[in-house]
């Protein structure tokens, strides 16, 4: 059975001034048109063109995970051109992908109420700051949030989620106390990194298994969104 929230969320809003969003999940599905495998079948051909495919394994020749080669080649050839190089590549993929992106249901129009009635947003992403604009400019969305843009950098791949140097620059910059913050976000890194930084975390799972990896690391099911429509209900409320 799905647990339905409702209760506790006028609770949780009427706590919360500052919101840290994740991007791929909570505001859209990047991948929807242009997959995660497309990427990285994108980025086996750019390693070929450059003559390192070599130094993929067998398994990252075949993984549909991107992120995941990138993660590995920056712990081990840290700073590295082919490093820079792989990163900017996943970028140019990423502003691809912004482009055929599909909105979360009732996200746009929670941003654009939450801020009007004062909250304030940043966004917490491991994707490019660039992708993440382009996608928010395209949605009429960007001055809710600028400029409190946070992700992936590619001199300093070792700071992506579930790291919390995203969340704690959002925190500084935006002046926000912990107790008065709320993350949203989609994965268990995401969760790993609000308790981190002792921010309070909404799930929002758009299917069972993003609902089951969220329970798998030990969020609260009442703490579980399978749509964010109640959410914005108990914003409108509060108004
Ligand atoms: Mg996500």
């Amino acid at each position: 059975m799905v647990t339905h929230p409702i209760e506790s969320l006028p609770k949780q809003v009427a706590l919360t001034r500052h919101i840290l969003f994740d991007f791929d999940g909570p505001i859209c599905r990047l991948f929807a048109g242009y997959s995660a495998a497309d990427i990285a079948q994108a980025q086996v051909k750019w390693l070929e063109v450059h003559g390192r495919d070599g130094l993929l394994t067998e398994q990252e020749r075949f993984s549909p995970d991107p992120h995941g080669v990138l993660g590995t080649f920056a712990k081990r050839y840290p700073g590295s051109d082919l490093v820079i190089g792989l990163e900017e590549h996943l970028t140019q993929q990423e502003l691809l992908a912004a482009k055929y992106a599909y909105p979360t249901p009732f996200v746009d129009v929670l941003i654009q109420t939450w801020v009007a009635v004062g909250a304030r947003m940043a966004i917490v992403t491991n994707n490019s700051p660039r992708a993440v604009a382009d996608y928010l400019g395209g949605r009429g969305l960007l001055s809710c949030f600028t400029p409190h843009i946070y992700g992936r950098v590619a001199q300093e791949l070792h700071h992506l989620k579930p790291h919390p140097e995203t969340l704690n620059r959002a925190l500084r910059a935006m002046g926000a106390a912990p107790a008065s913050s709320l993350m949203i976000g989609d994965s268990e890194s995401d969760y790993i990194a609000a308790r981190a930084v002792g921010v309070r975390f909404l799930g929002y799972a758009r299917n069972p298994r993003k609902r089951q990896e969220l329970l798998d690391a030990k969020v609260r099911p009442e703490n579980i969104l399978d749509s964010l429509e109640p959410l914005l209900t108990a914003v409108r409320a509060q108004r």
